[in-house]
């Protein structure tokens, strides 16, 4: 196993300066940064390899296309998909949830049938859906939270009726860290023969996923918040649904034949992989997981559990310090409101120390709305943060509050 600083020396901004302070980087939530084979990779495709995928007859085309179905073979691996097949790539999370919410809805949605989310959604699993309700006249069903930010399952299952065509929740909530019992989501949705998405965005950057063993109907993330570049994302569905649902977009890449009478479209996963896509992300996402492979999903799983639990006793014990999402079953995020301090003067006087946090409503709105605040201060640690840095903060966030006592 690596330790701290040599997983540290392998991500260079790690050691840039801010303000001339050391970078503490806490928005990982936001975006991951990047380990320099992921950085070298793209240097090397750009320098060595740079050609369109599945075009040219020529050695460049070949190798890029060869590379860019090894990166899908490393995702079908990595979250242990069935098939290639059934892995996509896509801009990010929200290109994936995008291209279900047109192309399922389109197949399978109609006036007044109801689709399920939860309050705890980001925008991106939130807004398609309001999308296709518009177009097709259906409804919108939320999942109610407690005031820790956790699903109140019995509500759920009663939400669930003949109505319902598709359940789409998050892995884990990106404004509060608390994770969503998936599992018993799925079960209870499968056991009346609807479908399920889970948005990954957050899940799968401390918590991985199985979708085999999950059985999850589809499955989406960004490869920039898995140490990947940014731009490139996964759609893994079924191929049960992938074959039945119609593509998303038009173009080139993903037909069979085109005639002016009638067009045919390319087998899965390319029916839904339309135009140039951006195939050097996806061949450097591919290096990313094998960055996260190498590293060990459990050795990162144990030393964020450590950084969490050393930050909310370190949190915890700040006068006047609120915590969001107080639940047993969480990521490395902690959401918090300084008492009487709006939290842009907290994050704008952490970052002057150098301390790179998030602040605002975190793209998921109503699940401020629902803890009655209008934001947060979020603090989103991964693997390569420390406790030092735990402890920088802590001291940055007492400063705060002797500044503006
Ligand atoms: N879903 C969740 C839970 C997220 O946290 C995010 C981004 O923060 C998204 C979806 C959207 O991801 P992207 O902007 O990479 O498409």
């Amino acid at each position: 196993m690596k330790n701290i600083s040599e997983i540290r020396s392998d991500f260079p901004i790690l050691s840039e300066k801010v303000y001339g302070q050391p970078l503490v980087y806490f928005d990982n939530g936001a975006t991951t940064q990047k380990p320099e084979i992921v950085i070298n990779k793209l240097n090397e495709i750009y320098r060595k390899f740079n050609s369109n995928i599945h075009r040219g007859v020529h050695a460049l085309s070949d190798m890029a296309s060869e590379e860019y179905e090894a990166a899908r073979e490393k995702v079908r691996s990595f979250i242990n998909a069935d098939k290639k097949e059934e892995v996509v790539f896509t801009p990010g999370s929200t290109g994936s949830i995008n291209t279900i919410a047109f192309s399922f809805g389109e197949k399978f949605i109609h006036k007044d049938d109801e689709i399920i989310i939860s309050t705890l959604e980001h925008h991106a699993n939130i807004v398609p859906w309001q999308m296709l309700c518009e177009r097709k006249g259906s409804k919108l069903k939320i999942i109610p939270v407690n005031d820790n930010g956790e699903i109140l399952l019995d509500e759920y299952y009663k939400l669930l009726n003949r109505k319902t065509k598709i359940v789409a929740v998050t892995q884990v909530s990106n404004a509060l860290g608390v994770k969503v019992p998936v599992k018993e989501i799925v079960e209870a949705a499968h056991s009346a023969n609807i479908p399920v998405l889970i948005d990954g965005a957050q899940g799968i950057q401390h918590a991985g996923t199985d979708v085999k063993k999950e059985d999850f109907d589809f499955y989406v993330f960004s490869g920039h918040k898995i140490y990947g570049p940014a731009g490139i994302g996964v759609l893994y569905g079924k191929e049960k649904w992938l074959s039945e649902i119609p593509p998303y977009q038009g173009g080139g890449d993903m037909v069979e034949n085109v005639t002016f009478e009638k067009t045919t479209y390319g087998s899965l996963p390319f029916k839904f992989e339309a135009g140039t896509t951006n195939f050097p992300s996806a061949i450097a996402l591919g290096t990313a997981i094998d960055y996260v492979t190498l590293t060990g999903r459990e050795y990162i799983t144990e030393l964020e559990n450590d950084l969490l639990s050393y930050a909310t006793n370190r949190l915890s014990a700040i006068e006047g310090l609120k915590i969001y999402g107080n639940s047993p079953d969480k990521i490395s995020t902690i959401s918090f409101l300084l008492d009487g301090i709006h939290m842009y003067d907290t994050g704008m006087v952490l970052d002057k120390l150098g301390i790179a946090v998030r602040t605002g409503t975190h793209c998921a709105q109503p699940v401020m709305e629902r803890m009655g605040i209008n934001g947060t201060v979020r603090v989103s640690m991964c693997f390569y943060n420390t406790r030092e840095e735990v402890d920088a903060l802590g001291e940055g966030i007492e400063k705060v509050i002797r500044m503006f006592e």
